[in-house]
């Protein structure tokens, strides 16, 4: 079983600050030459693995070993886009990291052997980097930079690739170590009931239950009032005098944004976490936002969602739901679990049209709920069928009413 490990990084000099940035700066342009030279081949009609992987240009910035790490990494994203053309016409070929304009997205892979971490109470990461650029950060030929930071591992077990992410809301670096865990050792199959939420846009939280309840959180409303700000705040960006950054009514809408996002995320948490208590659920399993994230194929509904969900915010808060309520709640990776059939567990047969999944051996269900039943599966074995229909909820701008309460 593959779980994620996040901690923060915390360049404590400037030095290493700049450092960091350079590397996920060099790694992102390694990305976006090597995908531009892809792409170049692949609508041309070439094959796409004769493409220069750009690994002398980069070494020795980002040394050899992750030079070849973000290579694979790039060659991942196109075989599995080729895998879901096969299914579905409209993927598209594997994206830029960013642009010109609004910047690259600074991301970094490491492999297993290309770092090292150290918790305590000096807790600090060690990577490799570059035979050229050592001298100018005063390091040996031998000597790997170290880095401080914080966190709290959940996971032990053998460590695997490591993603260093630098988030621009919060100015930090933020770091997921994947982790694979003894099945046996793990605390949380505790044999008692569990949820799973899958967490998307259309409907912010699809959730299924080991005993067959099925619950829909409605996105449509929230994500209208969300989009309706975001083009206010657009336009009076675009109305900025030269020079300018923001005004007082930017940050006024910023603020009103995020506030009616919160509240009504906060209540659909307070709402869920009740039902679920009133059902005997002992465990929440909640997909891994950042693969939510990195799923979606649009650039635009990519930034969207990254927005919406604000880093974190969601799984903090509903952290601490679970904690005063003892219930546990375990993050776990998706892997495809939105493309995955639960019947007869294939995920190239599957297509996925709207809200629908279906698949070849005759599967059909709705598409969030059914990624949410998988994820559940996944985690504790074979489910029930569902017992009945699953319980819609709208947002009113005050609670989360269910579609089926008379409304007076
Ligand atoms: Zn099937």
């Amino acid at each position: 079983m593959i779980r994620t490990n996040e901690f923060v990084v915390m360049p404590e000099t400037d030095q290493d600050r700049e450092l960091l940035y350079r590397l996920l700066d060099g790694a992102a342009s390694l990305w976006n030459q090597l995908t531009f030279a892809r792409r170049q081949q692949f609508f041309d009609g070439e094959d796409i693995w004769a493409a220069d992987r750009f690994y002398d240009e980069y070494k020795g910035l980002l040394g050899s070993a992750t030079a070849e790490t973000m290579a694979r990494v790039n060659d991942r994203a196109w075989r599995a886009f080729f895998s879901r053309r096969g299914r579905d016409s409209s993927a598209q070929p594997p994206g830029y990291w960013g642009n010109e304009e609004d910047g690259r997205d600074l991301r970094l892979f490491l492999r297993n052997r290309a770092y090292s971490l150290q918790w305590g109470q000096y807790s600090r990461i060690e990577f490799t980097v570059g035979r050229e650029i050592k001298p100018e950060y005063g390091l040996t030929p031998n000597e790997r930079p170290r880095v401080p930071i914080h966190g709290n591992p959940k996971w032990k077990g053998t460590q695997g690739e490591l993603q260093i992410v630098y988030d621009d809301l919060t100015n930090g670096f933020r770091a997921y170590q994947s982790v694979t865990v003894d099945p046996k050792l793990e605390r949380s199959s505790n044999g008692g009931e569990a949820a799973a939420l899958d967490v998307g846009a259309v409907n912010l939280v699809a959730c299924a239950t080991t005993k067959g309840v099925q619950f829909l959180y409605d996105g449509t409303r929230p994500w209208e009032q969300f989009e309706a700000t975001s083009n206010a705040i657009a336009q009076a960006q675009s109305k900025l005098p030269e020079g300018e950054h923001t005004s007082k009514r930017i940050n006024r809408l910023y603020r009103r944004r995020s506030s009616r996002r919160d509240h009504c995320v906060d209540a659909l948490l307070r709402d869920l976490v009740e039902r679920v208590i009133d059902d005997g659920i002992q465990t929440i399993y909640v997909g891994d936002l950042t693969g939510v994230v990195r799923r979606t194929p649009w650039k635009s509904t990519n930034r969207k969602l990254t927005e919406f969900w604000a880093n974190r915010r969601f799984t903090d808060r509903l952290g601490h739901l679970c904690d005063e309520h003892g219930i546990e709640l375990v993050t776990v990776q998706e892997f495809d679990s939105s493309q995955e059939c639960p019947d007869c567990g294939t995920v190239e047969g599957t297509t996925r049209d709207r809200d629908r999944l279906r698949c070849r051996c005759g599967y059909e269900g709705h598409a969030d709920l059914t990624a949410a039943r998988t994820l559940l599966s996944r985690e504790i074995g074979k489910l029930p069928r569902p017992m009945a229909r699953p319980v819609r909820f709208q947002w009113d701008n005050h609670r989360w009413r269910s579609t089926t309460d008379a409304t007076a």
